[in-house]
């Protein structure tokens, strides 16, 4: 772990590249809305993962293609990532078993992606919050800005 004062837009811009070389091989569309945040205590390489998880989840969600969507905010004390898709939901009798290490719903998943999101978010004072229905689902991650990291 190594741990610095770092902006999350920055991280995003270093990974950017790999995400639209994804988003095109997929027939997908990739949108970024991105508002000026402070810097937070970050694991950059950590936060990188944790993103290329959700991006990589998003645009499985979307096989016949759909827009990915990438936003940064801050909201009170808090600053916010979400990764957003257009695929048909999570069933909300899977909710609570999505970040259960090894489940997946995917012939060829590991179910090991969104297990080790959310080990990044607890390793960050993060939380991550689902909200999904039969037109999409958004992961939000929560960063306190004034965090005591662990
Ligand atoms: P994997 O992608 O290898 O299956 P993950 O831990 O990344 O493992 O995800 C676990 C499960 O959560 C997936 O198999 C899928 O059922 C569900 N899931 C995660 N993200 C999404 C998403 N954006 N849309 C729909 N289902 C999702
Ligand atoms: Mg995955």
């Amino acid at each position: 772990v190594s741990l610095r004062m770092v902006n999350l837009n920055s991280i995003l811009a270093t990974i950017f590249p790999l995400i639209q070389a994804d988003v095109l091989k997929r027939n997908n569309d990739v949108k970024m809305e991105i508002k000026d945040v402070p810097d937070l205590i970050l694991d950059e390489n950590e936060i990188r993962q944790l993103i290329l998880n959700l991006v990589r989840n998003s645009l499985e969600a979307m096989p016949l293609g759909g827009n990915l969507t990438i936003k940064t905010f801050q909201d009170k004390d808090f600053v916010v990532l979400e990764v957003q898709d257009e695929g048909s939901g999570i069933p909300l009798e899977l909710l609570d078993k999505i970040g259960t290490p090894f489940f997946t719903t995917k012939d060829e998943g590991t179910g090991l992606g969104l297990a080790v999101c959310f080990s990044i978010a607890a390793r960050h004072n993060a939380s991550i919050e689902v909200n999904t229905d039969s037109s999409g689902t958004v992961f939000s991650v929560k960063f306190c800005c004034h965090p005591t990291p662990k």
